[in-house]
């Protein structure tokens, strides 16, 4: 079996430890490989090779690192069916979408930052006649990026490339969940021409790793993207340390469907938005929405719809839906099914494991899930899922709308189905949410703010924000 090691100082290295953890294919439910067991020796080794590769990689300039990263991008690209097929294999998603979406968008995630470095400026500011400011932003040092199993690459490389171009020197932690993508980068990484110790990739467990990197007094900002309470606790740890902390969490987003929408755009749209990925993407939206006059139709639409969607061998492009991640998640998921039917809820459509033939017939599968007749205040509609689970809640009007949107304790994304313009602003100002897709979902420009409010996150990626966030602001003022 494959052993996936870890990349420290140039080298790909096992665990000191010499432990080693399984690492499973959801779509058979078997062990595919090895993953180094690493600890807080690792994560030192890490932080001492970034230190000591830092002022160079400092020093490189914004020219050099964005073609070191450029290399990286178009080593990435001319391996494509390497990577889709590690991605499909780790995750249990479709071939089809780590194609379309999540090995192009890690080319892209890397691309964008290394330009965005070149077009990077900052501030000044005149005191008329008698001084001036400006904002010298040096990149930050050594700094720690841990990313979740749901689009393994594609934020893996959203954290490690503005970090980089911006200067730092990296201590990365992939999830342990699908570390398979982040392995085959670090083999490329050298070839790319990034120096020893630039980027440090340390595989291992969240309490181990993840921990030991946002513990270590060296490493001064933690950029983490994963579930609520991991955010919670590293935030307990780092914040008493006074880290530069950005915390992308989970999400429960509501989807509002007003009867003067684009009916079939908005079926067809909702569809995607509520199990592509199987549902495990941050950004799907949970909590349907529909103003009453037209439940009934889209009831029998939506439902219509999701019932035509084919789960099965995630390699096979005939299929919409491949395997959940783990045999964890699907119980999990599974749980909340059951809990919806504790409260009330009716299931119309799915809400069981499906099994599958031959190879598959260990695989995590689970058919689409849709639960009418739930209050907002259940647990089903309260707390994080991440599952091909979605629920339907009537409105009537557009105030009832936003009290059910805003009832929960997340605030990611939101999605407005309207032709109403004015309606849409309005609305738009109104969620609680960092994110507001009106008649689309999942458009994605990688310069806009990205991130979440109330208990979905602290701080903004994209564009200049995640520039922003990995370097310190220093205000010279020079008298005239
Ligand atoms: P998770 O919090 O379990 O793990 C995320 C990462 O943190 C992993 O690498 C894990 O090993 C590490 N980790 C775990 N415990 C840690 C600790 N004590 N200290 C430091 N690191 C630790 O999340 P997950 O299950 O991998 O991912 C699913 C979650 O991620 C969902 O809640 C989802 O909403 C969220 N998510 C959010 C966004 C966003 O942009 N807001 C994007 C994708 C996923």
């Amino acid at each position: 079996m494959e052993r996936l090691l870890n990349f420290i100082n140039g080298e790909l290295v096992p665990a000191r430890s010499a432990r080693w953890l399984d690492v499973f294919a959801p779509a058979t439910g078997t062990a595919h490989a090895h993953l180094a067991d690493s600890d807080e020796h690792d994560v030192e080794a890490a932080v001492q090779a970034a230190e000591k590769a830092f002022p160079a990689w400092n020093a490189l300039g914004r020219e050099g690192r964005s073609a070191a990263m450029l290399r990286l991008a178009d080593l990435i690209e001319e391996d494509m069916d390497g990577f889709v097929a590690d991605e499909s294999k780790d995750n249990g998603k479709p071939l089809a979408l780590a194609r379309r979406v999540d090995i192009p968008r890690a080319v892209a995630n890397l691309r964008f930052f290394a330009t965005a470095i070149l077009h990077f400026s900052s501030e000044a500011h005149l005191m008329d006649d008698v001084a001036v400011n400006y904002t010298d932003r040096q990149p930050i040092g050594v700094v720690g990026c841990i990313s979740p199993w749901n689009l393994p690459l594609y934020l893996f490389t959203w954290k490690i490339a503005p970090a980089l171009a911006a200067g730092n020197c990296v201590v990365a932690k992939p999830s342990e969940v699908t570390p398979l993508t982040a392995y085959r980068l670090s083999t490329l990484c050298n070839a790319a021409g990034i120096p020893p110790g630039v980027l440090n990739i340390v595989h291992g467990l969240g309490p181990k790793v993840g921990a030991a990197i946002t513990a270590h007094p060296k490493i001064a900002a933690i950029s983490f993207t994963g579930g609520t309470r991991t955010g919670a606790e590293i935030a307990r740890v780092a914040a008493p340390m006074f880290k530069k902390l950005s915390l992308e969490l989970g999400g429960k987003n509501p989807v509002l469907v007003f009867a003067d929408c684009d009916f079939d755009l908005m079926v067809k749209t909702t569809v995607r938005s509520s199990f592509t990925n199987q549902g495990q993407i941050c950004l799907c939206g949970s909590r349907i929405l529909v103003e009453r006059s037209i439940l009934e139709r889209f009831r029998t639409a939506f439902v219509g719809q999701v019932r035509l969607l084919k789960v099965g061998d995630p390699s096979d492009p005939d299929q919409d839906m491949g395997a959940l991640v783990s045999k964890d998640h699907l119980e999990k998921v599974l749980s909340y099914v059951e809990l919806a039917k504790s409260e009330g809820g009716r299931i119309l459509t799915g809400g069981e494991q499906l099994h599958l033939a031959g190879e598959l017939k260990n695989g995590w599968y689970m058919a689409p899930t849709v639960i009418e007749g739930l209050g907002p205040e259940c647990r089903t509609n309260q707390e994080e899922i991440f599952g091909p689970v979605v629920t339907i809640q009537p409105f009537d009007a557009e105030e009832d709308a936003l009290d059910l949107a805003n009832a929960t304790p997340f605030g990611l994304a939101s999605v407005v189905w309207t032709t109403d313009l004015q309606r849409s602003q309005r609305v738009a100002r109104a969620l609680h949410a960092g994110i507001v897709w009106i008649n689309c979902w999942m458009l994605r420009d990688l310069r806009t703010p990205f991130g979440g409010v109330k208990n979905s996150g602290v701080g903004r990626e994209g564009g200049v924000e995640a520039l922003k966030f990995f370097t310190e602001a220093k205000n010279v003022c020079i008298k005239l």
